[in-house]
């Protein structure tokens, strides 16, 4: 039985230092120690041999036991140590390649162009408001001075939600709003979003426009003027601008006003049609009519009122050419802003 006891621990010890890894160790600790090792064997042969002999048998048994035990510990260990370095050494942190990146959004071009507006305007006093997208014929036309078999609401292209609701065609209808539940002085801007049956490379059904509006006891064509020469120098620098008579239904006189082409100096070129001229806003004195159907006395109050489009006025600054580019959600074309 020593022996047997010699021959065991001999293989044992060569098994434990003989292990190339910890997993290879593992299976050495179990072969060696385990329920079915060569020492439980050896245990159970203890109740074959003489009783005297057995507790020092037993005895040497453990001993042996115990010393396998200490040295698979101090193996496992080192095993583990170099196992550790080895794999600091291959797998390398590289601190300089660049992380991962989060994708963060940006603002819409024509949100941007709207907030560009809306404080130029509101440095020199103009509040901002919000109207309503659905109008009654009412605040969209009547009240505006586009009478019934007015030609302007064939201009208009309206989409009708039934007989009496349309969705506005304008920013306009938010002076009528605005001027029936307040008195002069008054001075708003509306940014939002109109519509019209219209498209193509320079009309969309959805658009914005910003409406403007200053009314109080006196005001002339003098102060239009000199708030959209400012507000137009302010959003593309000092620049030649020009007013052209025209002629809306809600002001009179009225006036479409040109900056010089923004892409050739003036010169002429394909986007201002060769004049050197581009028109960015309609604008006039409120017409008396609109005074009236909103219940002002037109002999005691004046005013000015303008519409800007949005989107003419962010194709210009950046150069583009195609407005539906702004509604195709291209991420390529919005993150360039
Ligand atoms: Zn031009």
């Amino acid at each position: 039985m020593k022996t047997q006891l010699e021959s065991i621990q001999k293989f044992s010890h060569d098994s434990i230092l003989g292990a190339k890894t910890s997993i290879d160790l593992d299976l050495v600790k179990s072969r060696t120690l385990g329920k079915s090792s060569d020492f439980n064997g050896l245990m159970k042969m203890l109740a074959t041999i003489p009783k005297e002999e057995r507790p020092e048998m037993g005895k040497l048994i453990n001993t042996v036991k115990n010393e396998l035990e200490i040295l698979i510990n101090k193996k496992q260990k080192d095993l583990l140590k170099s196992e550790r370095e080895s794999s600091l050494a291959t797998q390398k942190i590289d601190s300089s390649l660049p992380g991962v990146e989060f994708p963060v959004g940006t603002k819409h071009p024509i949100t941007q162009t709207i907030e560009r507006i809306t404080e130029i305007l509101g440095r020199i006093g103009f509040d901002t408001k919000e109207g309503t997208e659905i109008e009654t014929d009412f605040y969209n036309f009547e009240a505006l001075n586009i009478k019934e078999d007015h030609p302007a609401r064939d201009m208009h292209d309206t989409f009708y939600l039934n007989t009496d609701h349309v969705l506005r065609t304008h920013t306009s209808p938010a002076q009528i709003h605005e001027m029936e539940s307040n008195s002069p002085p008054i001075k708003i801007i509306v940014p939002g979003q109109v519509f019209r049956c219209d498209s193509d490379v320079t009309h969309s059904p959805v658009f914005h426009q910003i409406e403007g509006l200053y009314v109080n006891k006196k005001v002339s064509f003098a102060e239009l003027k000199g708030t959209l020469s400012f507000f137009i120098n302010e959003l593309f620098g000092t620049t030649p601008i020009r007013f052209r008579p025209s002629y809306f239904p809600f002001t009179e006189p009225s006036s479409e006003i040109d900056v010089q082409c923004v892409m050739c100096q003036g010169k002429g070129c394909n986007v201002c049609g060769h004049t050197g001229w581009l028109e960015i806003l309609g604008a006039g004195m409120v017409n008396r009519e609109v005074f009236k159907s909103v219940g002002y006395n037109p002999d005691e109050v004046q005013g000015f009122a303008f519409g800007v489009g949005v989107e003419r006025i962010a194709m210009l600054m950046h150069g583009i050419n195609d407005i539906r580019l702004f509604y195709e959600n291209d991420r390529r074309f919005l993150e360039q802003f």
